[in-house]
């Protein structure tokens, strides 16, 4: 059986929720995507600053590019007090539980935005206790890149 399904969220149109009971450390889901290289992501305009929320850094040569609908592990929604950790392993990227997670309960991450000029543009609805209204790392490990544009 599957540890999660697609359902409407309140955080954003859909996201992705508990089907049984989830104990800390699982492994979820694959983050998957597509490996490319630090050059090209540097270079292409589809990663400018807003457009890099599903860009993952693996290591200094190349991210992962996980806008595709194939990964179903998109929908997984940012929170201030999240559930899950996105953890590399190689070149796979995995969606961990990093408490115990009860069933019916939606999975987030911590989007790991950095905190700059832009952080404004990504007003985040969690509604855990612990929001700060934005979507603002908190420090993980795995987070998304954030890229400036190279003039
Ligand atoms: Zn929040």
């Amino acid at each position: 059986m599957r540890l999660y399904r697609i359902k409407k969220s309140k955080i954003d149109k859909r996201g992705l929720y508990a089907n049984l009971d989830i104990k800390k450390g699982t492994k979820i889901i694959e983050y998957k995507g597509k490996v490319i290289s630090v050059k090209k992501s540097d270079n292409d305009p589809k990663f400018e600053n807003e457009n890099a929320i599903y860009l993952f850094n693996i290591n200094k040569r190349y991210d992962l590019d996980g806008d595709y609908k194939f990964n179903t592990a998109r929908l997984i929604n940012h929170s201030c007090d999240p559930n899950c950790e996105v953890f590399g392993r190689g070149f796979k990227i995995w969606v961990f539980a990093m408490k115990n997670i009860k069933k019916g309960e939606e999975l987030s991450y911590d989007y790991g935005f950095g905190f700059d000029e832009d952080y404004a543009k990504y007003p985040c609805k969690c509604g855990s206790k612990k929001c700060v209204g934005y979507i603002i790392r908190e420090g993980s490990r795995w987070r998304i890149k954030k890229k400036k544009k190279l003039k």
